[in-house]
């Protein structure tokens, strides 16, 4: 470990770091532990998601170097004890605020985007990095599609805070990651949404990521939405990876044609992550298929119906078979038929 503050001060900040983590396992009382941050009701949540999803790996505390008199940043890294490729998770940074001994965590992203150009566009809140001009127009055009969703969902237009970065590594870094999966992938397209304080990162250095802001729609309004048809209906209506939903329907045409592959078993039984290359994946574009062919043949009503099942697989497979009426085991026939229609 690295130690440049003088030690009782350290001594204070590692005290309320595993006061943290061993808080962590009870899951209440986190907010205690943070101060307030201008974008996320719970700074603590990405932190928190790493140390959920890095189950086997071994976090590390890699260092606390100070930034003035009363900050200090804290370096931690989840690391897996073998020989194999991928041992890194995550290597995420924090800031511990030391007031007379008594330490709070601070989310970096407030610090990070001190610089960042702030504009208001209807009920979007731009927040801009330093390089980027504010286009009016492509702004516009985002404000048009929310309009669009506010009126197919029957609701009131979302606001909603649109950090606008380069790309997926930077709105990564803004947040305190040195390193995780997305700041490395080959195609750096990408955008994340936190629905519960109605802010969008959008690492396509665009005022436009229609993707997004469908998923503040879903979480708002239908709760019992499973994953699958609220990823296939943001691409639906928004694409992903900056990809048109007409265009991952055809690599997914192309990809059944040549592949013995079947959809079923791949999605609900294997591995839902199964990628057809770095910017489609089967369980975005069989959402957006699945919904496609509900809004056709049952209308909004039908579609609705889909976003309603519940959030299990087992919720997901029994609307699909009320509204199709077709057993599981059919699905993927069912699925390689409508797709000929394409
Ligand atoms: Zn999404």
């Amino acid at each position: 470990m690295n130690y440049t503050l003088k030690s009782d001060h350290n001594t204070a900040v590692l005290n309320k770091f595993y006061e943290f983590i061993n808080a962590t396992t009870e899951d209440n009382g986190m907010n205690a532990f943070w101060g307030d941050s201008k974008y996320f009701k719970h700074p603590e949540d990405d932190f928190l998601d790493v140390i959920k999803n890095a189950k086997n790996h071994k976090m590390t505390l890699l260092s606390i170097n100070n930034i003035d008199d009363h900050r200090s940043l804290v370096k931690v890294a989840w690391i897996k004890n073998n020989n194999n490729f991928g041992n890194l998770y995550a290597v995420y940074n924090f800031i511990a605020f030391n007031n007379k001994n008594e330490i709070i965590f601070e989310n970096v992203l407030d610090r990070n985007t001190k610089d960042f150009k702030t504009f208001n566009v209807n009920e979007i809140k731009y927040v801009i990095h330093q390089d980027h001009e504010l286009n009016r127009k492509t702004a516009r055009k985002m404000v048009t599609f929310n309009k669009k969703m506010a009126l197919f969902f029957e609701e009131d237009i979302m606001k909603f805070t649109y950090l606008l970065s380069k790309d997926m590594k930077q709105f990564k870094e803004i947040r305190g990651f040195d390193f995780d999966s997305m700041m490395v992938d080959q195609n750096q397209i990408g955008g994340e949404t936190f629905p519960a304080d109605n802010l969008i990162f959008a690492g396509n250095d665009s005022e436009f990521y229609p993707h997004e802001v469908v998923h503040l729609y879903t979480y708002q309004h239908f709760h019992k939405i499973h994953k699958i048809v609220d990823e296939g209906l943001a691409t639906y209506f928004g694409g992903s990876k900056g990809i048109k939903f007409e265009d991952h329907i055809l690599k997914l045409k192309e990809h059944l044609n040549e592949k013995d592959l079947n959809v079923y078993e791949e999605l609900f039984n294997k591995s839902e992550h199964y990628i057809l290359d770095d910017t489609t994946s089967l369980w975005y574009t069989i959402g957006a298929l699945l919904c496609d062919i509900t809004l056709k043949k049952y209308g909004k009503e039908g579609l609705f119906n889909l976003m309603n099942s519940g959030k299990t697989n087992d919720e997901l497979l029994l609307s699909l078979e009320k509204i199709f009426k077709i057993k599981k085991a059919d699905l993927d026939g069912f699925i390689k038929s409508e797709l000929k229609n394409y």
